[in-house]
Order: C-alpha cells, then structure tokens, then sequence
C-alpha cells in the first residue's frame, strides 16, 4: 500500500475516503496526516518507529508481571506450609510449655491408694497415719505453683509428674491445672 518515491515523499491510501495521498518527506515525522481530498486525519503509516514502543512496554511489564506472580506463587508454596510449621510447632510448643502447674499446696501419692488413704486420714482426722505416710514416702507435699506433666485425669485424681522428674504422683484434680 505505501511505496518510496524517487523523492522520498511516499504515498498512501487514505483510509477515509480511499483517495492516494503523498505525504512530503517533511511530514514523514508526523504523527497525523491530513487527507487533502476529504480533510480528515488519519494515523501516518511513515511515522518510523523510536525506540520506545510503548506495545513492547506494555509487553514487557505483563512478562514482568506473570514472572512476579510466578514468584509470588512459588513464594507462597514455600512460605505458606513454613508458616503452618512456626504455627503448628508453636502451638506445640505452647502445649508442653503452657505448662501445667499445682494451684494449691497438696499432698501427692506415690501411687492411686496412697493418695486416697492420706484423704481418708484428712477426713478422720488422722494426723499420725498422714505424718506416717509423709515419713515413709508414700505422699509427698507439693508447693502450690509446681509445674507438672499431666499422665491422666481422673475425676477425683490425676497422675503428673513434676516437671524434669520421671515419679510419677497421684494429686487431687481439683489441684492440678492443666
Ligand atoms: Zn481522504
């Protein structure tokens, strides 16, 4: 459709009304010719290309654009599942440090039975059985605020241990939180 003249004017067809067109080599760098025949304007198909192009640009950023959200997915497959793990180690780090503790002072048994019996001296009043049990071991005193690993809750006893020791006690449940 266009063609160089000796000149160098080159012509063209106008896209509104179909008439050739010359346009001058003065005019080669303008953005928009006018068709003498119809008046109207039409985009000059000489204009040369410059360097920015801005159909290469927009090309460009999309490329930009698909690779950043490439990153942000591949990112995200790595980071997100390493997020799970700080959550789910820290919460189970939070449940063996969010320790369990004694409320109250309480006796604690060695055993299930020694802490019933040493409750059943409470309630009869037996200093001397308790003092017995306290002497031979069998119950020990454990300070309100001792941390504990809970083994087992019971309804009326737990099976802890003091944190850092493997005895295992027996202390009222209503003593331990956990
Ligand atoms: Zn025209």
């Amino acid at each position: 459709m266009a063609k160089t003249t000796t000149d160098d004017s080159r012509i063209c067809r106008c896209p509104n009304c179909g008439m050739t067109v010359l346009v001058p080599s003065d005019l080669i760098e303008e953005n928009r010719i006018e068709c003498l025949n119809c008046n109207r304007e039409f985009r000059n198909p000489f204009k040369p290309k410059t360097s920015i192009n801005p159909g290469c640009i927009s090309k460009q950023n999309a490329g930009c654009i698909v690779i950043g959200l490439a990153i942000l997915a591949i990112l995200g497959f790595i980071i997100i599942p390493w997020l799970w793990d700080i959550g789910s180690s820290s919460s189970a780090d939070s449940a063996s440090v969010s320790s369990s503790y004694i409320t109250k002072d309480t006796y604690a048994g060695i055993s299930k039975s020694a802490m019933e019996d040493v409750d059943n001296f409470a309630i009869a009043n037996d200093k001397a059985a308790r003092n017995e049990y306290l002497d031979r071991g069998l119950v020990i005193i454990l300070d309100a605020g001792t941390e504990v690993v809970v083994h087992k809750v019971g309804f009326s006893y737990s099976e802890v241990s003091v944190k850092g020791s493997t005895q295992k006690l027996w202390v009222p449940t209503e003593y331990v939180r956990y």
